[in-house]
């Protein structure tokens, strides 16, 4: 019997022998159990409070300005007093763990920036603890800056609960409570600054990084992720959106990406196989919970600070609640009739706040445990076959235990097979790579799985 198709497989043993097996036999290279929920990242998930993410909110809520041109020598209002703060915190919930420092610049007079102003970055990077893994990274990022409804107004109150304390808050909880874990990656948590004034603050980091080639091998920003009523009143607390770009804009289109577009694989970015990944673990250890993957870069008329990571090629996701209430973002508080206008902390859920966080957290635990994506795997296109032979580098990292062929219909958004083909570096698949996209993931011995690699055809 092929075993081949596990998830149909499964059905049908199932529906065949209800009556003797609760659960069907595995076939023998079955391979680590790749669904179960691992008792370490339940508990980082279990450990997301929903009140102390209430608590940062009103405290970022309490500077009355976080603007990017604001004060910076008080130590109770403007963006000054809001970083200290940021990094206090940090360097108090995670000390001796967490590395804690300001990363930043002096930018130049441009249009939304009236003088010369540092803008600065609170990171905090938790170190991998496998050598092999330790180089890669992941970041996830909210910014701590707020806007009034003139984006230029530095003084006038902007609570920015919502836009972004929310963010901000939850990266901060992510930072405390990871911290307390240990991880074969590097997991970097940043509150950036300027993201009102043009995404400065995650547009020097990017850059430093691509500079000095960092292995960044996914990002995340939450930017907005407060409040789950939309402009209508309408509540929807069961799901997040996560935007996830396909084929860049850009003029000249690099040969990686032409060959992507060439084979169809214009759904198979590194973005979309991150989101597929995100999906898949935050579903499982999130219940009750959808995160729903959005096919584009983010919302029309906006931006976000995953942007400029997407500009130098890394694979970055936005997080951003499922409607948004457009009288609670870059508007000055104030009363028009009955209608409360303004980013205020009462317009915030700190429980949904939560439910993104653990999304976000099981996520970048699980990305952090797994092996690094397979690289280089190539689909052999020789000669004419109706089978598929893939191919790809070997991994490195001591706990592997082999890897998994992932496939989906050409018209499925999320893989809908899989086979674990163990610890080898080519293998025939007996489907024709015409009818389906195929990836490779590696597999570690505890059933953490790496995101998707797409192959490119190779000879
Ligand atoms: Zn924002």
């Amino acid at each position: 019997m092929p075993h081949f198709h596990h998830t149909i497989l499964a059905a049908a043993m199932l529906a065949a022998g209800a009556a003797q097996a609760a659960t069907p036999t595995p076939a023998a290279d079955a391979g680590p159990n790749t669904s179960a929920r691992q008792a370490d990242i339940n508990a980082i998930v279990g450990e997301i409070s929903p009140k102390r993410i209430e608590a940062y909110v009103n405290k970022l809520v309490s500077f009355g300005t976080r603007h990017t041109l604001s004060d910076t020598v008080s130590e109770t209002r403007g963006i000054g007093a809001a970083r200290r703060w940021i990094k206090g915190e940090l360097e108090r919930c995670g000390a001796g763990k967490l590395d804690v420092v300001f990363d930043g610049h002096l930018h130049p007079v441009d249009r939304r920036i009236a003088r010369p102003v540092e803008i600065v970055n609170v990171v905090a990077t938790l170190p991998g603890t496998q050598a092999e893994s330790r180089e890669r990274m992941y970041v996830v990022s909210g910014h701590y800056d707020s806007r009034r409804s003139d984006d230029a107004d530095a003084t006038g109150d902007s609570p920015g609960a919502n836009d972004d304390a929310s963010g901000t808050a939850a990266v901060m909880e992510m930072a405390c409570v990871m911290s307390k874990h240990k991880f074969d990656a590097t997991l970097v948590f940043m509150t950036v600054a300027a993201e009102e004034q043009g995404l400065y603050g995650s547009t020097d980091f990017a850059e430093k990084a691509k500079q000095k080639k960092l292995n960044i091998a996914g990002m995340f920003t939450n930017d907005i992720i407060g409040s789950s009523v939309s402009d209508d009143g309408k509540r929807d607390n069961s799901q997040v959106r996560l935007f996830a770009e396909g084929i860049p804009a850009v003029k000249e289109l690099p040969d990686a990406t032409r060959t992507l577009i060439q084979t169809g694989g214009e759904n198979d970015s590194t973005p979309r196989q991150l989101a597929r990944l995100v999906k898949e673990v935050g579903e499982r250890y999130v219940p009750n919970f959808k995160v729903t993957i959005v096919n584009r870069r983010d919302r029309y008329l906006r931006g976000g600070d995953h942007a400029p990571f997407l500009d130098r090629g890394f694979a970055a996701l936005r997080f951003t609640e499922p409607a948004e209430d457009f009288n609670h973002q870059h508007q000055d508080v104030r009363k028009e009739g009955n209608l409360q206008i303004g980013d205020l902390p009462q317009f915030v859920d700190p429980a949904y706040i939560a439910q993104v966080a653990r999304v976000n957290a099981a996520a970048l635990a699980s990305l952090a445990l797994a092996p690094a994506s397979p690289a280089d795997v190539k689909i052999i296109t020789a000669k004419l076959t109706n089978q598929t032979d893939l191919t790809w580098a070997a991994n490195t990292e001591p706990d592997l235990v082999g890897y998994r062929v992932v496939w989906r219909d050409t018209t499925a958004p999320l893989w809908q097979h899989s086979k674990f083909v163990g610890k080898v570096t080519a293998v025939t698949m007996p489907l024709s790579k015409d009818n389906v996209f195929f990836g490779v993931q590696a597999v570690d011995r505890d059933g953490n799985v790496s995101p998707a690699t797409y192959p490119m055809p190779g000879r």
